[in-house]
């Protein structure tokens, strides 16, 4: 499988609970590495930028409100088949529906407070990478 690289972002829900350690372990554990990272606090106009391609979906407003409301830690994940990984090790985006393990399972509070976000495809990590850091902030 191909190294990749692909973007996770701990969520408000998680920052404010304290949990940014015990999700960082599952993404270790899983053999993704942490290559990016920072903490920082989202205004509302850069979470709508961020999640622009959902912006006519019903929870759009409600989902930049909740990504601004407390610090995120954006990150960088490294590792064979990275994009993937990372999406198998946060479980599906509602927790109800996250396989047991998962950190959706174990952490989320809802469908949209739901602990991290993780880039879906490629293009998508690229583009979702280059939005937070420069090549210079991404040490392998
Ligand atoms: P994922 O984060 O698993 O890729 P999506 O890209 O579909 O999921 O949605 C982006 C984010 O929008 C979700 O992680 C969640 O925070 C929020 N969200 C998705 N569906 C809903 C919903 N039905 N109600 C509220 N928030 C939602
Ligand atoms: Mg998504």
């Amino acid at each position: 499988m191909a190294l990749e690289r692909t973007l996770s972002i701990i969520k408000p829900d998680a920052t404010r609970r304290n949990l940014t350690g015990k999700i960082n372990a599952k993404f270790e554990e899983a053999g993704l590495r942490i290559v990016a990272q920072k903490r920082i606090h989202l205004t509302k106009a850069q979470a709508g930028k961020f999640y622009e391609v959902h912006k006519e979906r019903p929870f759009y407003d409600e989902l930049c409100e909740f990504m601004a409301s407390a610090p995120v830690v954006v990150q960088v994940l490294e590792g064979d088949g990275a994009i993937t990984k990372n999406r198998e090790v946060m479980g599906a985006t509602n927790p109800a529906d996250a396989a047991a393990g998962t950190i959706r399972a174990e952490f989320a509070q809802s469908v949209g407070e739901n602990s991290v976000h993780g880039s879906d495809a490629p293009e998508t990590a690229a583009v979702e990478i280059a939005f937070f850091f420069s090549g210079l902030e991404i040490v392998g």
